[in-house]
């Protein structure tokens, strides 16, 4: 069995992100000055993904609007960044919802989702955002605070799950989000009861899947809600189809090919491992039999974000006897999408100081570091990405491996099981970049264990002078000074 042949897998990196990571004496200064582990937002890339989505809808010829689903990064400074674009922002707790409004989206571009507790509701409902009910009850309580009130007509989308109405074709998998379309009945008697405060703009799924035939689905699904709408006599003009449109990690995807290979015949006991303790992702040996699901994020995704967007529009829906996209502007609807992951592509970089480099198990070794799997959540939501070495000093480095292990004394705080092989094996003090971890990666699970702290947030921005940055909160995208690029404001 060897152990040899390194297996990388090489992060795609923007240009920003690259040449910021060549920027070694910055990124060490401000290690040294803010500490480990420290996370670091690009608020100039997002401008740019919005523009791409916005791109993709208007190549169909629909009017639309893109909602950044804020839960996948705390930074205020992305917020305030987008304020001043096209983009619209989804929030999904009381406390976004305050962040959205106090960094200067007007109401009228804030859509609430998911399941809501009665004081996020009352703000929303207040604050006349739009809502996206996620129960018939919810609907019934935005109906009674807005009545009680005597507050304007408020926008409601609703939320469809369990679509049904496909034929024989396979069901979409049961979720604990949204309304089943067999519940219509109730949704239009609660809209009926408040004709004076809720007009139904429209219907909304969001699916946390890559398969295009069950989004297709439930698009249909939403369009067919629609029609069933109007012939109530409502006038709706809205499907809002979700986030979940994927992000390309990796620059080479012949590496994970070749990754995914080593971790089948690992598991199955034909060559040695390629995770600590054989980790198999969900792969297990029965016997000399391959069995299990590989529960990783595929992390070569060509086509992800708007290029997913653009396939799926193109997608044949599957009652309608046309595409999705044909569908849309035949009805004159307009396309609202939620994306959180895929806004955040190659926005955001977490920086961690080695503390430590040890012998591990045969010629590999631990690399601890100074932030835990809470910090840099990769592995807990399997996506698998080498780490960029900041070198901080010149010394010789050898080639080597090594499994990532994190701050907290506990078993289970490992920052990758998967044996990672470096050109050259950082040595204590060094630094390792984690890119593009925006997206869920950087603070989604941050927590105070231990009483370790949380990163410091920092936005930085290129322009012809070079490199800056400010603390997140200090943020605040600049009127006069901006990038020549920036374009009108919505609002
Ligand atoms: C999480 C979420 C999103 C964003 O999903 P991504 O996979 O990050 O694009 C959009 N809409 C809703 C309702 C969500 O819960």
């Amino acid at each position: 069995m060897t152990n040899s042949a390194p297996l990388p897998l090489t992060p795609k990196k923007s240009d920003l992100v690259e040449d910021l990571l060549t920027n070694t004496p910055l990124i060490l200064e401000l290690a040294h000055a803010l500490g480990s582990p420290l996370n670091v937002v690009l608020p100039q890339q997002i401008r740019d993904n919005v523009d791409e989505f916005q791109r993709t809808i208007a190549a169909h010829g629909m009017r639309g609007a893109v909602y950044y689903a804020h839960k996948a990064n705390r930074s205020a400074a992305l917020v305030r960044e987008l304020a001043a674009t096209q983009a619209r922002i989804d929030v999904a707790s009381l406390a976004e919802l305050q962040r959205a409004l106090g960094s200067g989206f007007a109401p009228a571009r804030i859509m609430t989702t998911g399941p809501k507790t009665p004081e996020f509701l009352w703000l929303a409902v207040r604050s006349g955002v739009t809502v996206n009910v996620d129960t018939v009850d919810e609907l019934a309580m935005v109906g009674d605070i807005a009545q009680a009130h005597a507050l304007p007509k408020l926008e409601i989308l609703v939320r469809l799950s369990s679509f049904s109405n496909s034929g024989a074709t396979m069901l979409s998998r049961p979720s604990r989000f949204g309304v089943a379309t067999d519940e219509l009945d109730s949704v239009f008697a609660v809209l009926d009861k408040y004709p004076e405060h809720l007009t139904l703009l429209g219907f909304a799924y969001h699916l946390d899947t890559i398969g295009i035939p069950e989004k297709a689905r439930a698009f249909d699904g939403c369009l067919l809600a629609l029609e069933e709408a109007r012939v109530r006599g409502h006038d709706p003009r809205v499907v809002d189809i979700g986030g979940g449109f994927g992000v390309d990690y990796l620059a080479d995807g012949a590496e994970w090919e070749a990754f995914t290979t080593a971790l089948a015949e690992a598991v199955l006991g034909r060559r040695a491992p390629v995770t600590w303790q054989g980790a198999g992702y969900g792969l297990r040996n029965e016997g000399g039999r391959l069995r299990g699901n590989l529960g990783l994020y595929p992390a070569h995704r060509p086509v992800s974000g708007p290029r997913y967007l653009d396939d799926l529009l193109n997608t044949a829906a599957p009652n309608l006897g046309s595409t999705l996209a044909a569908a849309v502007l035949d009805n004159m609807h307009e396309l609202w999408i939620e994306p959180g992951r895929s806004l955040l592509d190659q926005c955001g970089v977490v920086i961690a100081r080695v503390l430590e480099v040890r012998p591990a198990t045969d010629d590999t070794h631990f690399i601890r570091l100074d932030l835990n799997a809470g910090d840099v959540s990769l592995e807990q939501h399997g996506v698998h990405l080498d780490p960029v070495l900041i070198p901080s000093r010149a010394c010789e480095r050898g080639a080597g491996s090594g499994y990532m292990i994190g701050n907290l004394c506990l078993e289970a705080d490992f920052i990758s099981r998967r044996k990672i092989w470096f050109e050259q094996l950082p040595v204590a003090g060094d630094l390792l970049a984690f890119v593009n971890t925006a997206g869920y990666f950087m603070d989604f699970s941050a927590d105070h264990a231990l009483d370790q702290p949380i990163a410091r947030v920092l936005a930085l921005s290129r322009n012809a002078a070079g490199w800056s940055w400010q603390l997140d909160e200090q943020y605040w995208p600049d009127p006069f000074h901006g990038p020549s690029t920036r374009r009108t404001e919505s609002n």
